[in-house]
């Protein structure tokens, strides 16, 4: 078994901006590490098509050795046109998928948060989503995207049936739900569970297996459940109800997309996908921002950088142990939105528009 190296934090750009907004994150692990002393060991590598270019697959067995071995994965984006037309198992995003899955990466967190400067980027009225910040836990491993029997046969009259299976186990539920607990009581103490257990006996399942945990350890949680048809309305009715939410692979992943656009702005929001402890604690890790590669802009100099910085952020509270440092940077970003520093994304009247690399630097100079 590999063991996973404590401070080691693989950054793997990928395609697009990629390279753009991870080269900014290099720059405050950097400082962190110059100026804080810490002893982070940054690795870098090739992901997605730029791997292929070079390799000819998505990622190379070395690139997955060091991040089995790798607390911390930063990953950029990967994808674009240039790689649109490829076989199906080459193409860059069958990365990512095996990073997912042979990781055991099973939690997606995906905070949405309205920053309250930039409140009229959302589509909604300011004052249903200005303050806004809600986690989105969303289960990563399994339910209908992994279920078997899947697949595409033939049946009688010359007919075809697509098939696919929602199916959730007892523990694959609990260990997605703890995750929801554990981060509700560092937050508001509230968690919204979500499935459909009117019509589907996994969601029944769901519901019960949250409850009885609930029940048995976080008594001190607030817990409510949702079905998930009536959470997407809500997250758009007042979705400062919620505090986290936690719910399936299917659900999670359509709910995660509309809460990340209550918040208007693609080049902001952070994510992260965590496997479990082992029993020496250690848990394998990776971050990323939500946006893609954003072939539109590449190379230009004008990504927006944040999310992948606020994707730093949350690996230093959640794999790396260090609560002050992520909030320092949290508040970096606060600052230099106060101060009126804006990437072409965000932009507006009276704002100062500045590049990738200067958005980088403003927060490292909030950061001393
Ligand atoms: P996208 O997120 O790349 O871009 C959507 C729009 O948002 C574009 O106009 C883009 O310019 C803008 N945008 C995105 N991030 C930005 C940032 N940081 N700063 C400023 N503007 C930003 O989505 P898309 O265009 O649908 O996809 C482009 C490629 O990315 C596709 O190949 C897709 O498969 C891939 N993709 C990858 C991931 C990933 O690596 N996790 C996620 C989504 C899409």
């Amino acid at each position: 078994m590999i063991k996973v190296k404590k401070r080691k934090i693989l950054l793997l750009p990928g395609d697009g901006i990629g390279p753009e907004v991870i080269g900014e994150v290099k720059k405050i692990i950097n400082w962190f590490n110059n100026k804080k002393s810490l002893d982070f060991e940054i690795d870098e590598d090739l992901v997605g098509g730029s791997s292929y270019d070079k390799h000819g697959t998505p990622i190379t067995d070395e690139v997955f050795y060091k991040a089995l071995e790798s607390a911390v994965i930063m990953l950029g984006a990967v994808g674009g046109p240039k790689w649109d037309n490829i076989e199906f198992s080459k193409k860059p995003e069958r990365a990512l998928l095996k990073l997912r899955k042979e990781l055991k990466l099973f939690a997606n967190l995906r905070p949405a948060i309205c920053f309250k400067q930039l409140v009229d980027a959302s589509t909604l009225k300011p004052e249903i989503v200005s303050g806004l910040d809600i986690m989105i836990v969303r289960e990563l491993t399994g339910g209908i995207y992994f279920g078997e029997p899947r697949g595409i046969k033939p049946i009688e009259n010359g007919e075809r049936k697509g098939i696919n299976t929602h199916t959730y186990t007892s523990s694959e539920i609990i260990r997605v739900a703890k995750i929801a607990f554990e981060l509700a009581k560092k937050r508001s103490n509230k968690v919204t569970s979500c499935e459909k257990s009117n019509v589907m006996e996994a969601g029944q399942l769901w519901r019960e297996e949250v409850q009885t945990l609930h029940d048995k350890e976080y008594k001190d949680v607030e817990l409510s459940h949702m079905l998930a048809d009536n959470c997407s309305m809500q997250l758009l009715r007042n979705p400062k109800q919620f505090d986290v939410i936690v719910t399936d692979n299917l659900f999670g992943d359509m709910l995660s997309d509309q809460a990340s656009m209550l918040t208007g702005s693609l080049g902001l929001l952070p994510s992260a996908s965590l496997g479990a402890k082992n029993k020496d604690g250690e848990m394998r890790a990776m971050y990323e921002p939500i946006h893609g590669s954003a072939p539109d802009i590449a190379g230009k100099g004008i990504a927006n950088p944040i999310a992948s910085i606020l994707s730093f952020a949350m690996a230093l509270r959640y794999s790396l142990d260090l609560d002050k440092e992520a909030e320092a940077l949290e508040k970096a970003v606060q600052d230099v939105l106060n101060d009126g520093f804006r990437t072409k994304d965000i932009l507006s009247d009276g704002m100062k528009e500045v590049s990738t690399s200067q958005m980088g630097d403003a927060l490292i100079s909030k950061l001393q």
